[in-house]
């Protein structure tokens, strides 16, 4: 089992903590044949802290939405133990359940098909307060106002529908209706992506100002490896479901250690700063193999420029080296001296 690795953020309870968590699906192909098993999500491990942003990187088809579903209750493990705020998920009672859903709140990537086009979007943030609490209405309307002042929208905009909003706009009520519940953690699942680069900023600025103000813990997941160097204090690379990579944003951007990782910053323009090893273009050959038939040994090896015949072999396990952990039996030849 992977150790789930200590971010900075001192020695309080994680808000998450998730140890060797697996996600296997069966896929039935006929009545009379056995359901072929497609491991999503094979054994990641991590904490994240209040105050602190963990994002989740990979190519489509990594594990990452997965995951982020999982750790969202809206999909149970197979493997693995999940815990929010000390509670273990599978532990703990029907009762203490439905508070539990209430730690974790997701934002969506489509700002423009989460809003329900038919609500005002006072009616969208007094939503959740209306099913879960018992405030009365005047009260819920002063949440929602105050709510939505504090993600920079104007007074009147309480009364009006989703489409007479920007996309960036949009995203600001999204973000505004997932902090109703008052959430400890919120899972963004590619927030920005569906956004103009220009407006980009402006959402993640709002997203960082309110883990400021309101000590949130983020799981980020995204396949832009500027967006995540912008907002991110640690990072999880992950490659057909499993963790390769994973530690400090600082380490691993100025640093990758492990070959995919070195090849995704390496096709990544204009994300380069002062103090970064230099990085090598590495084309990625053939496509990411199935997760139904995944290789044996590294399951980077299929691609990988480095790969030698233990690779084939020998799975790589994740273990330390320099401020991180690396699945990788040939990292140590990475490091600058
Ligand atoms: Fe490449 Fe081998 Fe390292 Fe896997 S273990 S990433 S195949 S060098």
């Amino acid at each position: 089992m992977n150790q789930a690795p200590q971010p900075a953020g001192g020695l309080t309870e994680p808000v998450v903590l998730a140890r060797d968590l697996t996600r296997v699906y069966e896929i039935r192909r006929g009545m009379l044949r056995k359901p072929d098993l497609l491991q999503a999500v094979g054994g990641v491990s991590f904490t994240l802290h209040a105050g602190r942003t963990l994002a989740v990187v990979g190519e489509s088809g990594c594990g990452k939405s997965t995951l982020a579903r999982m750790v969202s209750l809206i999909e149970p493990p197979t493997g693995g133990e999940l815990r929010l705020q000390g509670s273990s998920i599978s532990e703990v009672p029907a009762a203490r359940r439905r508070d539990l859903r209430r730690v974790v709140q997701m934002v969506f990537q489509n700002p423009y098909g989460s809003l329900n086009p038919r609500k005002r979007i006072g009616d969208i943030l007094e939503a959740p307060l209306h099913i879960n609490t018992d405030l009365a209405a005047g009260e819920r309307e002063e949440r929602a106002r105050a709510m939505l002042a504090r993600v920079g929208l104007r007074p009147e905009h309480y009364s009006r529908y989703p489409h007479m909003f920007s996309g960036g706009q949009r995203q600001r009520i999204a973000s505004a209706r997932a902090l109703m519940m008052e959430p400890a953690l919120v899972v963004a699942d590619e927030p920005v992506s569906a956004l103009d680069v220009s407006i980009q900023a402006q959402v993640l600025n709002l997203l960082t100002d309110l883990q400021q103000q309101l000590g949130l813990a983020y799981l980020f997941i995204s396949h832009d490896l500027g967006v995540v160097r912008h907002i991110a204090h640690d990072v999880l690379v992950m490659y057909l479901g499993h963790a390769v990579e994973q530690g400090p944003k600082k380490a691993i951007f100025q640093q990758p250690l492990h070959p995919y990782t070195q090849a995704l910053l390496g096709s990544t323009p204009g994300i380069a700063a002062p103090g970064d090893a230099a990085r090598q273009r590495i084309v990625l050959k053939g496509e990411l193999p199935s997760p139904l038939n995944p290789p044996g040994g590294c399951v980077f090896s299929t691609r990988c420029p480095h790969a030698v015949e233990r690779c084939r072999i020998e799975r790589p396990v994740l273990r330390e080296l320099s401020d991180r952990q690396v699945a990788c039996h040939l990292a140590e030849r990475f490091m600058m001296n």
